[in-house]
């Protein structure tokens, strides 16, 4: 049994049932790629977890990179507009580009990221996620995989933060709100 974090609500996801769904994913990914070679790119912080076991469980050859982008302004609304905080090192125009994401919630940062990257002509452009929260879109935003639609709850764990901590918790938790409320 997995200790449960005491801040942590309830367990949404175990570690069990996302290396099941991962894998099923990864074997659709190989699918897809067959006769690529994609280069898969981790949107830090968040996806780290999800792309190193994502990459795993591929036998498609691929290539790495990262890249992190923030939609968030000052605030903790989402904006329209997107900063590029680390930009790829790899030159996409002619590759097949994997996207690999924490979460969609508004999906305002993957449809500008979209957007930014397309215009630098690649071969194609999809999206891999872990969690999808339909309810919330602001925007038209649909990922050609997705792991887990979950409800509207703030989850961590397994690479999802709250004020960059329990992002190593090995499952998915609904935080407790008197976390947030406090702080
Ligand atoms: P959006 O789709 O609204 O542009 O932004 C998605 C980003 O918001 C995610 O990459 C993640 O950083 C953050 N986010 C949205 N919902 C949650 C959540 O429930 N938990 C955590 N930890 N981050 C979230
Ligand atoms: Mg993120």
């Amino acid at each position: 049994m997995v200790e449960v974090h005491p801040n942590v609500e309830y367990v949404m996801l175990t570690g069990q049932q996302i290396t099941r769904r991962v894998k099923m994913v990864a074997k659709q990914l190989d699918k897809l790629y067959e006769g690529r070679k994609p280069v898969v790119v981790c949107i830090l912080k968040g996806s780290v977890i999800f792309f190193s076991d994502l990459i795993r469980n591929m036998k498609t050859p691929l290539t790495i990179d990262f890249m992190a982008v923030s939609s968030y302004g000052n605030g903790t609304k989402s904006t329209g507009e997107l900063t590029i905080k680390k930009d790829l090192a790899t030159d996409i125009k002619g590759r097949d580009v994997l996207i690999v994401e924490d979460i969609i919630d508004s999906g305002n940062t993957l449809y500008n990221l979209k957007k930014l990257l397309n215009a630098r002509a690649p071969a194609s452009v999809n999206i891999v996620t872990l969690l999808d929260k339909p309810e919330r879109r602001e925007v038209p935003m649909e990922p050609e995989y997705t792991c887990f639609v979950i409800e509207d709850e703030f989850v961590v764990g397994y690479g999802l933060d709250y004020a960059e901590e329990y992002r190593n918790l090995p499952y998915v938790g609904v935080l407790k709100r008197s976390v947030y409320e406090n702080a």
